[in-house]
């Protein structure tokens, strides 16, 4: 079809003229190295935190679940695509998080775009945290249900909303990252679990890059104070090294998304390899908080090293501004053998364009203190 070819290039030639043009670029990944242009870089874009998605003993968990099991379930978990793995890796997950009960989805987008839909409506109220990750967004768009975003973290804001329109609606979630993916802040959950119950609302906080790594391992609920937070969903594929979404939560609301959650439904369940890896990265992360403690513990060495905000997760965003200076300067972090992937629009907002570093357990203090020091005069620097 000519006039589709057309839509196509003329939409990608508008992106390349705004440098918003994305391809796949790494090649291979070995550990905390990735591949790209056939130079081996060492990367700081990773969201392998605890380094786990090529550890020995889950690999040999996931190839031992697909000799007993197969590669893939075959159909979705209600119909033949269950499988014993899985109430194993909701148990666990629902003892880690301290809830009745958990249920996992094929990934953590699918979780949000099945969750929130399956507990709001037309007629309800969705409030999100203006920074969340697209995938809350989407779920909220996706429910029917009256969007409001509330400034970031500002939880006086969040009120504002409610005092003006929770009387006006049947059912009111409350929605945000735990710990936000291109800025590695916290949610401040204390205060909106409170500012929930005060307005019967529902708190659901994605721990996608909280979970083996804030709070103990625990995730981002359990990172300071007493936040309660009936709906703990997260992901597997990010400090569990696998793949996966889930959420721990009452028995009553589990049930209710087996049965209504449609991507739970309509979508063929996980591989049985990667339940049987999740399992044992859960097991990892119960077992090791000395390593678990690490990530943080290498972002804050960077964060000290350049006297920014003290890191709050293994996060660390530097925001440089434009697209075109942070595409630079990650070329520039390129040449000194470092792996950024700048982080521009639509991802951040328009004039947020920044370089986001991810610190694993494995990174070497030695490789932190000299990239730090390479931001410190030619990133950092330059803003002076
Ligand atoms: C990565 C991420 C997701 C999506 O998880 P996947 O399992 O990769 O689909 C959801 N929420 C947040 C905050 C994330 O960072």
């Amino acid at each position: 079809m000519r006039s589709l070819d057309e839509f196509a290039r003329g939409k990608l030639a508008a992106l390349e003229r705004a440098k918003l043009r994305r391809t796949p670029t790494v090649t291979a990944r070995e550990g905390i190295y990735a591949e790209r242009g056939g130079r081996r870089l060492l990367s700081f874009s990773c969201n392998d935190y605890l380094n786990l998605s090529q550890h020995p003993a889950i690999i040999k968990a996931a190839v031992e679940a697909a000799k007993r099991y197969g590669v893939g379930a075959g159909a979705s978990r209600l119909v033949t695509g269950n499988h014993p793995l899985y109430d194993e890796l909701e148990a666990r997950l629902a003892r880690l998080k301290g809830t009745e009960a958990a249920c996992v989805f094929g990934s953590g987008y699918l979780a949000n775009i099945g969750i929130i839909p399956a507990l709001a409506g037309p007629g309800d109220l969705v409030l999100a945290d203006e920074l969340s990750h697209a995938c809350i967004h989407a779920g909220a768009k996706l429910s029917g249900a009256t969007v409001q975003r509330y400034r970031h973290r500002d939880v006086a804001d969040a009120q504002a909303l409610l005092a003006k329109h929770r009387a006006g609606y049947s059912r009111a979630l409350i929605a945000t990252d735990g710990v936000f993916s291109m800025d590695g802040d916290l949610a401040p959950l204390e205060e909106l679990s409170q500012l929930a119950q005060r307005y019967d609302a529902w708190l659901l906080a994605d721990d996608a890059h909280g979970l083996g790594v804030v709070g103990g391992g625990r995730g981002s609920s359990f990172a300071s104070g007493r936040a309660e937070v009936p709906l703990q969903m997260g992901t597997l594929s990010k400090a569990a090294g696998a793949y996966g979404g889930y959420l721990c939560a009452s028995r009553a609301v589990i049930d209710l998304m087996r049965t209504r959650a449609r991507p739970f439904i309509y979508s063929t369940g996980l591989p049985p390899p990667v339940v049987a890896a999740a399992i044992a990265a859960l097991d990892l992360i119960e077992r090791e908080p000395d390593y678990v403690a690490e990530p943080l513990r290498k972002a804050r060495l960077f964060t000290r090293a350049l006297n920014l905000p003290e890191a709050q997760s293994a996060i660390v965003p530097v925001i440089v501004g434009d697209t075109e200076a942070a595409l630079a300067a990650a070329q520039m972090l390129e040449d000194e053998g470092f792996l950024v992937v700048p982080i521009r629009p639509p991802t951040v907002p328009a004039g947020t364009a920044r370089l986001r570093f991810a610190f694993t357990a494995q990174h070497p203090e030695a490789e932190i203190e000299r990239l730090a020091g390479v931001v410190r005069s030619r990133v950092l620097g330059r803003q002076a």
